[in-house]
């Protein structure tokens, strides 16, 4: 693929771009789906093509093609410069990246078993088995599990001396119950909602979670939940488990400290942010003292698990909250000089080759405490455990929110004594956080994988992974109507 990448480059300097940069992407994709015992959506799919994007005059330009070929790719880069021609009339200032060190390297995602390699007899034959576990009782009225898997080669240059190959690779099960019945309608799925949990790694994430052994579980829990009393309304203690703590870190923390949100670049989809600059002039108090909040694409399992983002920059890990306190925005090569920042931390990401880069959460993950989950349990005289995510919505501020689980667990003088339904909470970002006060320990954390981030205009999806073990947050409002 080099040769490819080179005549981009070449051309896009001889038509007098001052940078360029190239991505060569081949995919492949493997979703299977089963809806009550019978498949559906089998999907296998393969693409490929390359994005060029370029600076001229101060000014982005970006062009794709699905046509992987000399002729094609010095198409785009032409197609590329005009734009980016286009674009620098209309500027209010000059795009100036951030250096970086020219690299040549390859990065793959470690893996032991390669899904593709697996027969489709084995994956269909795991989801009969467990829709037959889901459906065993007549209430489950529908029963959905799905494997997901995909592989991405992608070949990056650009004019500042790198080229880079990386092969990524994702896995992701998962599974869900509806009971029907007592005039209302309720859901469990494993391991967390919204298409299974997924992570950087191979088929070896099925045995990784017990996703037979938890099914009838599951069902029983949806089918309990239709007679299940509502959740209490009032100020209560709040426990959240992994998949609801990956989601409140994704809405709260994520997307408000997107720079390019905060600096009013970009503001589709609850697009600004809280965490503008000016706040800044003295330490932000994000969270309380135990809250260490760590972007890291760098961990083993992180969706957003990369040797280098596209702008080329090695991915790294660093703090966004530290002790409580904000450290650090999501940045960019192009980002990050506005905040004085001497290089990128490696936010930017395409969704494929047909998409220009734009700043992304990473994985963001909530540090592990000290607490067992039976001493934080025994430790809560009025509380509430919620588990795996329901419902979100947030302000455009990314301050007020409110998050819905699927189930809630009743925690009366340190023991659980039942389930409610429709368990919901509401507060305002950094009162929340600052309301933390215990946070299990790392033989209780998992990552969390989001594979539906949108963003930007046109949309793009990105996959990130959320870290945290059950965490407790003090005094939170729990149980709103309407
Ligand atoms: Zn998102």
């Amino acid at each position: 693929m080099k040769p490819y990448c080179l005549e981009a480059i070449d051309a896009a300097k001889s038509m007098g771009a001052s940078y360029a940069d190239v991505r060569v992407i081949q995919y492949r994709r493997e979703g299977l789906y089963l809806r009550n015992g019978t498949p559906g959506n089998l999907n296998f799919s393969e693409s490929q093509g390359a994005g060029v994007r370029v600076l001229v005059g101060g000014a982005w330009g970006f062009a794709s093609t699905n046509q992987v070929s000399k002729p094609a790719l010095k198409e785009a880069a032409a197609r590329a410069v005009a734009i980016a021609k286009a674009s620098a009339q209309v500027k209010k200032q000059d795009v100036r990246l951030s250096p970086k060190p020219a690299v040549e390297d390859f990065w793959g995602t470690p893996f032991t078993i390669d899904p593709f390699k697996v027969s489709l007899e084995e994956k269909l034959g795991l989801l009969s088995r467990i829709d037959a576990l889901l459906r065993k009782r007549p209430e489950i009225k529908v029963a959905s599990s799905s494997l997901q898997f995909a592989r991405e080669k992608q070949w990056y240059m650009d004019t500042d001396g790198s080229f880079l190959v990386q092969d990524l690779l994702r896995s992701g099960a998962g599974y869900s119950a509806t009971a029907v019945g007592n005039g209302d309608c309720q859901i469990r799925s494993y391991p967390q909602s919204w298409g299974g949990n997924h992570k950087s790694m191979g088929y070896e994430i099925v045995a990784a979670y017990d996703l037979v052994g938890n099914a009838e579980r599951i069902a029983d829990e949806a089918i309990a939940l239709l007679t299940a009393p509502e959740c209490p309304s009032g100020k209560r203690d709040l426990i959240l488990d992994g998949p609801q703590l990956a989601l409140q870190i994704h809405e709260s923390v994520g997307h408000p400290n997107e720079l390019d949100r905060v600096l009013g670049f970009e503001a589709n989809y609850a697009g600004r942010s809280f965490m503008l600059p000016e706040l800044h002039k003295g330490p932000f108090k994000y969270g309380s003292e135990i809250v260490n909040l760590v972007a890291d694409c760098t961990v083993p399992g992180g969706l957003a698990t990369i040797g280098y983002d596209d702008d080329g920059v090695r991915a790294e890990r660093f703090h966004v909250v530290q002790n409580g306190i904000h450290k650090n925005w999501f940045t960019t090569r192009e980002t990050a000089p506005l905040v004085g920042q001497q290089a990128s931390n490696a936010c930017n990401r395409a969704d494929g080759f047909n998409n220009i880069p734009i700043t992304r959460i990473p994985n963001l993950s909530l540090m592990p405490g000290t607490w067992t989950y039976e001493d934080l349990v025994a430790d809560t005289k009025d509380g509430i455990i919620m588990e795996v995510n329901k419902s979100w919505s947030i302000d455009q501020m990314r301050r007020n929110f409110q998050f819905g689980a699927e189930i809630g667990r009743v925690v009366k003088n340190g023991k659980i004594t039942g389930i409610v339904k429709n368990p919901n909470y509401q507060g305002d970002t950094p009162v929340f956080w600052g309301n933390c006060d215990a946070i299990c320990n790392q033989d209780h954390w998992d990552l969390w994988g989001v594979i539906n981030c949108g963003k930007g205009q046109p949309g793009q999806t990105a996959e990130m992974s959320h870290g945290g073990a059950p965490t407790r947050f003090r005094n939170v409002e729990v149980g709103i109507r309407g």
